[in-house]
């Protein structure tokens, strides 16, 4: 199985603090069966700041040492980008890191609203060649207000990630059935971990999995470890035709 967002770089963000954190990370993603991982460091962040040299290398650094301790999994390297005015500028001036170096760039929304020319930024993404894809998006608070933006965003060629946690509720049930409802409706592309650590924000891939195969079907769960082998790959991804969740129905919920 194949993480396409976790936070397992040591002393870098919010997540792994320590190479025995990155470690403990390391050994843990193993268990669950994942082979190879995207380090996907917070790029700005008001309190970050990592551009794609230096991911690089830490990402050569962490690997090293996984190999040395003889522990089964490649780490590759990658970037939670926050959307920002300047991503094309800093996608041209190689700030910004595509996952593993492909076309796919990882774009971060503030988590209480969608700024707005985010339209118009995941528009120009894609004329400057890039494939745009929203990280967690049934974790903002406007996207689960107004679900037909992500709709939007979707019909015009943007991909999605939800988190592995959110689908087993591990952020509550309104963000548990929010993401349910993007998995039915074809809003969503990839499930990944978005793992800090090992406690409190781990990996619960095989969990989500699990509880995809039970209540939406083999197909999804197919498509999403088929669909993060092809971004890594560079390949294009398998996109469903996508439907809007109608926002009675998601009232009817509470
Ligand atoms: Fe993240």
């Amino acid at each position: 199985m194949i993480d396409i967002h976790s936070h397992i770089l040591p002393g870098i963000d919010d997540g792994a603090q320590s190479e025995i954190d990155s470690l403990q990370m390391a050994r843990a993603a193993v268990n669950e069966g994942i082979t190879k991982l995207v380090a996907t460091p917070h790029h700005r962040n008001g309190k970050y700041d990592n551009e794609r040299d230096s991911i690089v290398r830490w990402v050569d650094t962490l690997n090293e040492l996984i190999l040395k301790e003889g522990i089964p999994l490649t780490v590759l390297p990658g970037q939670e980008t926050r959307i920002n005015g300047d991503m094309i500028a800093e996608l041209e001036d190689e700030v910004i890191l595509p996952i593993n170096h492909t076309k796919y760039v990882f774009v971060e929304f503030p988590s209480d609203h969608v700024p707005r020319y985010a339209s118009q930024m995941l528009f120009d993404i894609q004329v400057a060649g890039y494939i745009p894809i929203i990280v967690h998006p049934e974790r903002n608070q406007e996207l689960i207000e107004h679900p037909t933006r992500l709709y939007e965003f979707v019909k015009k060629g943007a991909l999605t990630q939800v988190t592995a946690a959110s689908v087993v509720g591990k952020f509550g049930k309104n963000i548990q059935k929010f993401s349910g409802q993007i998995i039915e409706a074809n809003l969503t592309h990839f499930i990944a971990s978005d793992a800090h650590n090992t406690s409190s924000r781990g990996f619960a891939m095989n969990e989500a999995f699990q509880l995809i195969q039970n209540d939406y079907g083999d197909d999804y769960v197919n498509i999403f470890l088929e669909n993060s082998e092809l971004l890594i790959d560079n390949q294009n991804v398998n996109r469903m035709e996508p439907s809007n969740i109608k926002r009675k129905k998601f009232l009817g919920l509470f």
